[in-house]
């Protein structure tokens, strides 16, 4: 289906991201100071820039590994289904965790994540998620970190797409449509 025309209003500049990229990561690299080895869980694949961002600004050993959770499909509204497309490549029984999230909106797939996650029983699990939207939550999700607070708008960019375009923009903007 061919989509209606849009542009994209910039929201939150490239310059922003980094300066609170680096904040987030100083606040991480001190709350798991104790840890072996963190283990970094992107979910895909909104938060692929976001966490290579953010572990290069990690001061630890950390490990990678991404899982794949869709509630979306091509469209803009969330089905409130969340499935596992794909699964971690490794174990985090007893490791310490940290669950790296493009956007909580309605937190239904993170929650759904997190359940998941912790019927594997690791030692400590947080969540980062870059952005917020507040005024859409219909279920409580423990975030202990969050990058920007945002209005109820759907936003690109930065890793985040629509309809999988627009994920390469270095900046975070919202959705116009023209006509
Ligand atoms: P939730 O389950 O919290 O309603 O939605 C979670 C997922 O929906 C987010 O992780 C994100 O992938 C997607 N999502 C929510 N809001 C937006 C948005 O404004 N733009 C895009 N592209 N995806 C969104
Ligand atoms: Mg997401
Ligand atoms: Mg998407």
């Amino acid at each position: 289906m061919p989509q209606a025309p849009y542009v994209v209003d910039k929201l939150i500049s490239s310059k922003a991201i980094a300066a609170r990229v680096e904040a987030l990561a100083h606040e991480i690299t001190d709350a798991f100071k104790d840890t072996d080895k963190l283990v970094v869980v992107g979910l895909l694949r909104g938060s692929f820039i976001f966490i290579a961002d953010l572990v290069r600004e990690i001061d630890l050993p950390v490990e990678v590994d991404f899982l794949e959770a869709s509630s979306y499909g091509d469209g803009m509204e969330s089905s409130r289904e969340v499935r596992i497309l794909k699964d971690l490549r490794g174990e985090i029984h007893g490791r310490d965790v940290l669950v790296v999230e493009d956007i909580i909106d309605t937190g239904h797939t993170l929650k759904h994540v997190l359940e998941i996650l912790e019927t594997r029983h690791p030692r400590r699990m947080e969540v980062c998620a870059l952005l917020n939207k507040p005024s859409r939550r219909e279920t409580d999700v423990p975030a202990r970190w969050i990058g920007f607070d945002i209005p109820d708008e759907f936003v690109v960019g930065y890793g985040i797409d629509y309809a999988q375009r627009n994920r390469n923009l270095p900046h975070i903007g919202k959705v116009r449509f023209t006509e």
